[in-house]
């Protein structure tokens, strides 16, 4: 009688397209395909809300301040890592990178689901703040996969790749401790899997 009662308030949840509201993080090695997931899953679910990053890191071609990062001086990060501004914040690849506490509360407290999408350091300082998170790994098929999606993006240099591929490496070792882990090999599936993930069918 229970369990068919939590099946039908799931069923009507879904239904009426209500989602948890709950903490994502998801991360992945850099050219595991985040990104396109992430942007995909916004689409398909726009009730969810998709944190916006600090970093120090230099905006890329066609990245906008605001819009993809709130990109800071290392001044202006170290400031607000003072003033406890951030859920979380590591150094990636000599840069900041960090999450700002505010809207994340802000929108929890609304009701939304909320994705964060960062690197492992950082997952795990949230799981420690928020320990209900949901902690999903996206995997490349392969370690060579990786290096070839990251030599076509054609955005960074050999040797930004070469740090890129170590620091997969590392990040690929602790994919165990993710709650999820997702191998991207198919973009369609994956997409499925992250949005019924999301949408608390899993
Ligand atoms: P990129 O420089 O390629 O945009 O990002 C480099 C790495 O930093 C990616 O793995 C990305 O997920 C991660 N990242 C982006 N924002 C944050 C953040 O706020 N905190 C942490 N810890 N990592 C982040």
């Amino acid at each position: 009688m229970a369990w068919a009662s939590v099946r039908l308030s799931l069923c009507w949840s879904v239904w009426v397209n209500i989602v948890p509201s709950k903490l994502y993080v998801i991360s992945g090695p850099s050219g595991a395909g985040k990104g396109t997931l992430v942007a995909r899953l916004m689409d398909l679910v726009p009730e969810a809300w998709l944190s916006i990053s600090a970093t120090t890191r230099q905006p890329r071609k066609g990245e906008i301040d605001g819009v993809h990062y709130l990109f800071l001086t290392t001044e202006q990060f170290e400031q607000d890592i003072e003033n406890d501004g951030f859920l979380e914040w590591a150094r990636y690849n000599n840069n900041y990178y960090g999450t700002p506490l505010a809207p994340i509360r802000q929108h929890l407290d609304k009701g939304q689901p909320v994705i964060l999408e960062i690197e492992v350091q950082g997952a795990f300082q949230v799981r420690e703040k928020f320990p209900e998170a949901c902690l999903i790994f996206i995997e490349p098929p392969s370690l060579e996969e990786l290096e070839r999606r990251l030599v076509n993006r054609g955005t960074e240099s050999p040797e930004v790749i070469r740090g890129r591929m170590e620091t997969a490496k590392r990040e690929m070792a602790l994919k165990m401790e993710y709650d999820i882990r997702l191998v991207n090999d198919n973009l369609e599936q994956a997409t499925e899997e992250l949005v019924s993930i999301v949408r608390g069918c899993k």
